[in-house]
Order: structure tokens, then sequence, then C-alpha cells
């Protein structure tokens, strides 16, 4: 099958004789080229920007695939099978040069190095001089923030669904005039009708507006406290903020994780500057200074959460999200203050601001993107008018 060169003693051609073996070997490569390229897909699916095309022919072209998979226009990257997801690498804030990355890996990486070096120098000398109880407690507290962050980062953050069911028209034409504009809607909250002079003496009350865009990206109108990240390209529900150390928003279904994360690295930081200065103080610093290094690192590591727990728990207080505050801040006409109790989402009682902000139940995610997609819009299929079905 093979010929050499008996000069040389080296293989000069090996190319098979046969067409059929060549057909064999072929195939052969090629299913195995077909698997690395599904497993790769799987592992990293980086939707392609270039075929969202809102109208009938992009949805005569959709197969049974996932949901996600036609995201076509956000920034999203999914892992696993569309389990998890993060946003593209960006280039940071602060320049409009230099190379693009993600800050998720780094924000983890300082998560698990003080952690490595707790266990390898100090773990040890606490479990049999103070107690097994301290070093337990403190790895069940660093898992607890490590699920907090990867949950904040890599789930869902309430993403609204985009609008892929445009009419041909609307998708050739642009949008009419008046979906340009924002609608008013009555608020959650009661407030003194400003057009009575004597509101004192007659309390008539009207709910505080609140008011809905029309998304000109996802072709949505969005519901009252949504927003469009321009990161990630997609409208998300109560969106708060995007978190550049989580490449991910932070809005209706993990506020909770992001609130839960900040609260355990204030935790872990206060336990292992207090553990280590502990034992600086029973072995005197020449002989801990990997302890003492710890100590150090811990108390400068405590700052940005704290501060950041700090600023989203008075926020908590007013029932307002960190976005609504900014936006707050560019009003004029009123101080900072009164806006702030202004706010139609300020229930009135900072406990039940508190409890609404934090401790409510996060809900389903509004876009299920594993689910299969369907070629046509289905919304409108079991609606009941009148009792009838149409
Ligand atoms: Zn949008
Ligand atoms: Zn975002």
């Amino acid at each position: 099958m093979f010929t050499s060169c008996e000069n040389t003693g080296k293989c000069a051609s090996s190319k098979s004789e046969n067409p059929s073996d060549d057909a064999t070997v072929s195939s052969s490569f090629g299913y195995w080229r077909v698997l690395l390229k599904k497993c790769s897909e799987w592992l990293v699916f980086i939707p392609s920007k270039s075929s969202f095309l809102p109208n009938s022919a992009s949805r005569a072209s959709s197969d049974k695939s996932h949901n996600y998979e036609f995201m076509k226009q956000s920034n999203y990257i999914f892992l696993c099978g569309g389990h998890l997801r993060t946003t593209r690498i960006v280039r940071p804030n602060f320049t409009s040069h230099g190379p693009k990355f993600s800050v998720l890996p780094f924000t983890i990486l300082a998560v698990t190095f003080p952690m490595v070096l707790y266990l390898v120098f100090e773990a040890a000398w606490l479990w049999n001089h103070v107690s097994p109880a301290v070093v337990i407690v403190f790895c069940y507290c660093w898992c607890v923030l490590m699920n907090c962050l990867l949950r904040a980062a890599l789930m869902d953050p309430g993403v609204l669904p985009k609008n892929d069911h445009l009419v041909d028209n609307v998708a050739k034409n642009g949008l009419p005039e008046e979906y340009h504009s924002w609608i008013q809607m009555p608020g959650p909250r009661m407030v003194h009708d400003a057009t009575k002079t004597d509101a004192k003496k007659t309390p008539d009350l009207v709910s505080a507006p609140v008011y809905a865009k029309y998304c000109n990206s996802c072709f949505i109108w969005r519901p009252a406290r949504a927003s469009h990240c321009s990161r990630c390209n997609v409208c998300i529900a109560n969106l708060d903020h995007h978190c550049p150390w989580l490449s991910n928003c932070v809005g209706q279904c993990n506020h909770c994780y992001f609130i839960g994360f900040l609260v355990f690295a204030c935790i872990e930081c206060s336990f292992l500057a207090a553990s280590s200065f502990y034992i600086v103080a029973i072995k005197s610093a020449n002989r801990a200074r990997m302890s003492l290094f710890l100590g150090i690192f811990a108390c400068l590591g405590l700052l940005y959460p704290l501060l950041l727990l700090i600023s989203h728990l008075l926020l908590g207080f007013f029932g307002i999200t960190t976005r609504e505050y900014l936006n707050t801040e560019r009003h004029s006409g009123n101080s900072h203050l009164k806006d702030l109790c202004l706010s139609p989402f300020n229930l009135g009682s900072p406990t039940t601001n508190f409890y609404h902000q934090w401790f409510r139940p996060r809900g389903a995610s509004n876009f299920r993107v594993l689910s299969r997609r369907t070629l046509d819009d289905g919304r409108l299929d079991q609606v009941v008018i009148g009792g009838l079905d149409v």
C-alpha cells in the first residue's frame, strides 16, 4: 500500500493506492471532526450576529434549535450547552485602546487565592490550637460565597425576549413614529394630587406614574423598571446595573445572589483578617509572615465589597435600584433626597422597601434559553375573547 524509497531509507510517499481506503480514512476523519466541532460548540457557543433578521425569511430558516442559538444580537457567550452564560470580552471603561478582556476570571482568582493560602499556611494551626470549627465555618462560608459569585455571574439576570416576529413591513421600513416616545402608566404608589391646591385639607390621592419605553434594539415595549444593557445588548427586567466584575447584569433573577456575594465576601474578609492577626499575635510577626500578609490582604479586600454593600443597603431602604439612583441624580429642580423619596417605587416604609428589594421571590426566567425554538409566534394561539377560543 505504501511506496518507500530504498536509496534514502525514508518514506517518500504515503498516499493510498486504493480509493476505498482513502474514502474510509476521509469519512473517519470527518466523523471525528464533526464530533470535535459539536463538543467545542457544546462547551462554548457564540451566536453569530450577522444572521439576525427579524422577518419571515429568518423565521423560515430556523429549525429545531434551542432558543439560545438564536440570541444573535446579544453579546452573550453560552457555555456548557447553554446552561451558563457570560458576556463577550470587552475593553475596560477607562480606556478606548488596549486589549479586550473579561474581568470574571480575575474575580474568581481573587476569591480563590486567599482560600488556598489559608488552607496551606493557617488551617492546620487553627485546627490544632484553636478549634476545628473555625476552619469548617470558614470553608463553609467560602463555598457559599463561591456559589453566590458563580450564580450571579453565569445565570440569567432576567433577560426579556427579543421580538423576532415583526411584520415584514416594519422590518423593512422601520418603526412607526409613535414607537419612539414614552408611555405613561399608573404606578404602584399613591401620592397627593399636585393639581389640588388644598391637598392637605382634602388629600386626593392619585397614583404616581411610571413610564414604559419601546426598545429599538429588542423591538419590545419594556415593562417598568426594565432597561436595555448596552454591554449585553438585551433588555433586563428590573435592571440594577451591569457589573464588570461579574461580566453580567444584576437584575430581577440574580439580584439576591449579588447581595449574597457581597455579604459573604465581607464575612470571609473579616474572618480571614481576624484569624490571621490572631496567629500573628500568638506567634509574632517574624514567624508568621504569611499570616501578616493575609491579614493585610483581607483588610484591603474588605473595603470594596463593604462599601458596595452599604450603598445597596441604603438604596434598599429607599426601594430603588442603582440605575434609578443614577438617573435621579441627573434630574434638575428637585433636591436629591426629595427625588429619592418621590420615586414611584418607594413604598414609604424603609423595612417594606428593604424586604421588596432584597428578599422578594426572584421568579422564573422570562426567556428560557434551553427550550426548543418555535417557528411561529404562538403568543396569540390560546387567547380567549368573550369565552370563545380564537
Ligand atoms: Zn432592549
Ligand atoms: Zn449587562
